[in-house]
């Protein structure tokens, strides 16, 4: 049982971490599925809160 690892379970967590992005909402622990051109680079959010990243700050 102990062996049945899928296979992104044995990638370097440096390359995971490239594509593994989670909601930028406060609080929100859903997947970051939508990405958005962000003052810091790409913001991630998921369905519900993909809105946020249309927002245009002031
Ligand atoms: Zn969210």
């Amino acid at each position: 049982m102990s062996d049945d690892t899928p296979p992104w379970e044995t990638k370097p967590a440096k390359q995971s971490a490239l594509y593994i992005h989670w909601c930028m909402h406060e609080g929100c622990k859903e997947w970051g599925a939508y990405g958005f051109a962000g003052r810091y680079g790409v913001e991630w959010f998921c369905y519900d809160h993909k809105s946020d990243g249309k927002k245009t700050p002031k």
